[in-house]
């Protein structure tokens, strides 16, 4: 980057908050997909006029800018593939501005971290459900420009379900606010809606308005074993049909309950088709109870041949351990995974998981799933040796006809970790073609000199 556009945002922020050294820029130039891209420049904006001066410069001289969170992101969107300026947030933009108790409301600047924002509502006896486990590092900006979704899902939605209302900077340096504290708000084109899940490509996001409920003072966990994975599919969909709502509907298949056996010894039933893992919550003990006897009789019906519901908090890890491990356990089947976070609607899960299976047979890959089933969202593992040329070429292959066939039954490419750059090139099998020119013509009417995160989401 010439020297002068550094002097210009040295003078605009102070040397301490720009980075231009090269072991800074190494370590701002990853995210969790392990491809690296190095920026030219780091900057750490003090607030909102700082974000507004920078963009406008960047648009001036046609300076590529990418946001970045945390950089937890799985699809490669905080990476600035184009160099250009990396604008961080960890550093100033951290702070919670307000708990507004009267209206259930937390309003936020783009670096606060998950975990900390649901420790604050929490003293104050409220509850931001939303919780990627990425929940202890990643940050609530972030969150906003991937649509975060957490284990909580089934039951209390996504991130977009609690965002009331957003300011960001647009490239031209103006600033806007979409929506409002209120409940209600219909006047005018959705742009909060626009900007959520889109991953820095409109705009840059300074604050954020979150609605808060309620926490339910009681939870428990349950856990039913499925000699075949069409079995629990199915009691997937059929429990969330019956009237009850469960927090958590997690499950495991078959090759990922023999990886979290064969690392950890816990006594997992490996000849199980699969493993379903469920929480509920309520105030009320009666409540719970009933909850917890509907699935297990929609259990039993779809063929469960073991229930078990936890006693205490340490049963209830015990359930939980598996799917906790379970991502890294799989590692045992290959040195790379491909994973996707495909999603359908629930009911074609049994479907869904059908096709997988013929897939990774016709490519001879082994795919261990496991996931949201909930809300449909599986996370697909295709394993294969990262050295072994052939065997990554298959593994491709694979996930392409994965996603053809999760477009197919009326699913998408990503329930939680976005498009950036990895699923960039299979967007035309999910979208037509005026679908993506409309989605270009948001691009340029948000961002015309194309300098705001280039290229991502294969826009
Ligand atoms: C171990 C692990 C577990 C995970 N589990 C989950 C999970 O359960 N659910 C889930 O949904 N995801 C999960 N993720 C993915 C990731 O944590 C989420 O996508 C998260 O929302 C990213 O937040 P971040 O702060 O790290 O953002 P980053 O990765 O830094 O950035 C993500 C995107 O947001 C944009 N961005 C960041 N800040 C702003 C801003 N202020 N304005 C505009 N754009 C901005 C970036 O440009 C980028 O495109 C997981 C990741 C890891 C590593």
């Amino acid at each position: 980057m010439e020297k002068k556009h550094i002097q210009f945002f040295e003078n605009l922020v102070g040397v301490e908050n720009v980075y231009s050294d090269k072991a800074h820029l190494l370590a701002y130039s990853y995210d969790a997909t392990r491809v690296t891209y190095e920026p030219d420049l780091v900057i750490f904006p003090r607030d909102e006029k700082d974000v507004q001066n920078i963009l406008k410069y960047c648009n001036d001289f046609g300076i590529i800018l990418t946001p970045r969170g945390a950089g937890s992101g799985f699809t490669g969107g905080a990476l600035p593939a184009n160099g250009g300026v990396v604008l961080a947030f960890e550093k100033h933009m951290n702070k919670i501005l307000e708990i507004d108790m009267q209206n259930m409301v937390a309003v936020v600047e783009p670096g606060v971290i998950n975990m900390d924002l649901q420790k604050a509502v929490s003293e104050k006896g409220l509850f931001y459900p939303p919780d990627p486990a990425s929940q202890d590092y990643s940050s609530i900006g972030g969150n906003v420009a991937e649509n975060a979704g957490g284990m909580r899902a089934a039951k209390y939605g996504i991130t977009k379900d609690y965002v009331m209302a957003l300011r960001a900077v647009l490239p031209s340096g103006e600033v806007i606010q979409a929506g409002k504290k209120t409940i209600k708000d219909v006047a005018g084109y959705n742009v909060a809606g626009i900007l959520i899940a889109s991953e820095g490509t409109l705009g840059v996001i300074t604050q954020i308005t979150l609605k808060l409920i309620t926490k339910p003072k009681l939870k428990k966990t349950a856990m039913g074993v499925f000699s075949t994975v069409e079995e629990a599919m199915n009691a997937v969909y059929k429990t969330m049909a019956s009237g009850v709502t469960p927090v958590a509907m997690e499950f495991l298949d078959n090759l990922t309950i023999k990886a979290v056996e064969q690392k950890f010894n816990k006594g997992l039933p490996t000849d199980a088709g699969a493993i379903l893992i469920t929480d509920v919550d309520g105030n009320l003990e009666e409540d719970i109870e009933t909850q917890l006897l509907t699935i297990k009789k929609v259990f039993s019906e779809n063929g469960s041949t073991f229930f078990k519901i936890a006693k205490d908090e340490n049963e209830s890890n015990e359930l939980w351990f598996a799917r906790r491990n379970a991502s890294q356990s799989i590692s045992i089947y290959g040195s790379k995974k491909l994973n996707e976070d495909i999603t359908v609607p629930r009911s074609k899960l049994p479907q869904l998981l059908e096709k997988i299976e013929k897939i990774s047979k016709k490519y001879s890959v082994n795919t261990p799933c496991f996931g949201h089933t909930g809300d449909g969202n599986v996370h697909t593992n295709v394993m294969v040796d990262g050295k072994n040329e052939d065997e990554l070429k298959r593994g491709y292959e694979a996930i392409e006809e994965i996603f053809k066939a999760t477009v197919e039954l009326g699913g998408t490419l990503s329930g939680e970790h976005g498009i950036g750059l990895s699923k960039a090139p299979y967007m035309k099998l999910a979208f037509s073609e005026a679908e993506l020119n409309l989605f270009k013509a948001i691009k340029k009417a948000f961002d015309p000199n194309n300098i705001l995160n280039p290229f991502k989401m294969g826009i």
